[in-house]
């Protein structure tokens, strides 16, 4: 018997919705399951990279992305009590998609504007006000038990589950996952408010790193700031997460009643933790349900919809039949050592910021003003899994996120995925990449939905796509290269130096998607 969906997904925070998305937008039917009869009206994450902002412009349009976000320019500083600064973490503007680094926004409107994409999709059925509660999987299926608005148990079927159901979701703890916490545990007091009359804050976004109250001092998206104030040794939730102490904290930073409105104020635990595997059979995990990143380093969502655009494509091969489910395994072994560099990260800065004791705050001040310190890390990047040679050099591309410039073709000018969408991208510097192929290869590169792009400096060339600003140009030559594979994650799949080797990239590629020729397309 056909399954009720193709998939299910248990929780429809930004991680849930955006792989409903992406899957609808494939014409799957998929069932969303959220325990809450309305969106969840608090902010929690405030920024977004541009790999982040790459997708919410696939999704939502450029419009849209531009409107829900402010994009900020300079530098992360860290200050201590007397006003030095200890470190200053310097960003270019523009990150290899061509987008900005530094996105700042407010996660419920970003969640309102994936739920108005997400509502326009008819394959999409959503239902708010039911909690799952169990699964059971099966040899062709998983059903899904859930707990509706009445309180009336009811079961849905699906080819898969994805439990994009956060921190404490029911869908690991019943995987029966190994689960790796790093210990790292603080409590801080998040407080958002909306000033009366926007001001220039400079520095814009800092840390100050006072053992008597470490602080963090962000924007909020457009129109709002933020504020986080580390609960110290002797207070106690129930003091620290109330109005007055969100007021009397705020006071010293110069704002009261009278000038601004206090959206909210919350009490988090950060930690950092991990499941080890994120599938088991016909279920999955991604987000929050999967792995827990402190918000020093703002990657926690980041991650997450990292994990949605990584599951999507995979569970599009399978559900075409075009790969084996085999490659659903990959997803762990590319999603889990991607995140856990994150983690680190995130965790080692807020071991340095979360310091409350003076002697070791002023030794640390001592190390960090002595210039002593090693440089910021360079961001993780996928290093195993559906890849072509890939190496640890930090000149190799495979694994690394692909550049993104602006072309003319056909009398449009845009970033490419403006102009092609999103998908496989096979772009050569060097004629059209299509001539490189077989038939067979034809097919296959067909099968799985690629686009074939030719990148040009001749502005008479019409098959070309016109690189207005040399990016790719620029890109091909310093690496010594003439094509390149990219995923529909923006992941280069590998890079080749010649026609003859983009064929071999090719044979592997769909060996190791386990490519299955019998494709069922959908009805
Ligand atoms: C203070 C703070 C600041 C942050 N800052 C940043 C930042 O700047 N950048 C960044 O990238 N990240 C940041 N984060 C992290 C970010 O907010 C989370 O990673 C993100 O919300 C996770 O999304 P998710 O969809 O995985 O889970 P969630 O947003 O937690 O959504 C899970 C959904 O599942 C539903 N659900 C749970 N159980 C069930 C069930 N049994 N049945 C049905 N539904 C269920 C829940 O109701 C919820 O709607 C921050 C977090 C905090 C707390």
């Amino acid at each position: 018997m056909k399954p009720d969906f193709d998939v299910t997904i248990v929780g429809y925070g930004p991680v849930g919705s955006m792989l409903a998305i992406l899957l609808g937008k494939k014409g799957y039917n998929v069932g969303v399951f959220e325990r809450w009869p309305s969106q969840y009206p608090l902010p929690r994450a405030i920024v977004y990279d541009d790999e982040i902002a790459r997708m919410i412009r696939l999704i939502c349009g450029q419009e849209v992305s531009e409107k829900i976000s402010e994009n900020l320019t300079g530098a992360y500083e860290w200050r201590n009590a007397s006003g030095d600064t200890l470190l200053s973490i310097k960003h270019p503007d523009n990150g290899p998609t061509g987008l900005p680094i530094l996105n700042f926004f407010n996660q419920p409107d970003l969640e309102l504007v994936l739920n108005e994409v997400c509502q326009k999709i008819p394959s999409v059925s959503l239902y708010r006000g039911y909690e799952a509660v169990d699964f059971i999987e099966k040899d062709d299926s998983v059903e899904l038990v859930v707990v509706n608005k009445n309180g009336e148990q009811q079961s849905f079927s699906s080819s898969y589950l994805v439990g994009c159901d956060g921190a404490n979701g029911m869908v690991r703890k019943k995987m029966k996952v190994e689960y790796t916490d790093l210990g790292f545990a603080y409590t801080w007091l998040v407080v958002d408010i909306i000033p009366h009359e926007q001001k220039k804050m400079e520095p814009s976004f800092w840390q100050l790193c006072d053992p008597k109250r470490p602080t963090t001092i962000v924007p909020g998206g457009p129109g709002r700031r933020r504020w986080e104030f580390m609960m110290t040794p002797g207070e106690t939730v129930e003091e620290f997460n109330n109005e007055k102490t969100a007021w009397k904290l705020l006071k010293p930073w110069g704002y009261t009643k009278e000038n601004c409105q206090l959206v909210r104020h919350a009490v988090y635990t950060f930690r950092g933790a991990w499941a080890e595997n994120w599938r088991k059979g016909r279920v999955m995990i991604a987000g929050d349900a999967a792995h827990l990143t402190p918000p020093f380093i703002g990657q926690g969502m980041c991650s997450g919809l990292r994990d949605a655009w990584n599951l999507a494509w995979k569970l599009d091969l399978v559900l075409r039949n075009i790969s084996h489910d085999r490659i659903l395994d990959s997803y762990t072994v590319e999603r889990n050592p991607n995140v856990q560099g994150y983690i680190h990260m995130a965790v080692e800065l807020g071991k340095m910021i979360c310091v409350t004791d003076p002697v070791e705050a002023a030794n640390r001040d001592k190390v960090f003003l002595s210039g002593n310190v090693e440089p910021f890390p360079p961001l993780p990047h996928v290093t195993s899994g559906v890849l072509y040679n890939y190496s640890e050099q930090p000149d190799c591309l495979t694994g690394r996120l692909s550049v993104q410039g602006i072309v003319k073709h056909d009398g449009k000018v845009g970033l490419l995925d403006d102009l092609v969408g999103s998908g496989w991208a096979i772009i050569s510097a060097n004629g059209d990449p299509e001539s490189a192929f077989n038939k067979e290869q034809i097919k296959f590169l067909e099968d799985i939905g690629s686009h074939f792009i030719e990148v040009t400096t001749d502005i008479s060339n019409k098959n070309g796509y016109y690189d207005m600003e040399g990016t790719y140009q620029e890109y091909f030559k310093q690496n010594q290269m003439e094509a390149i594979i990219i995923r529909p994650d923006f992941y280069v799949f590998g890079a080749a130096a010649s026609k003859s080797e983009l064929t071999i990239m090719v044979d592997e590629l769909k060996k190791q998607m386990h490519y299955q020729s019998a494709v069922s397309f959908l009805s």
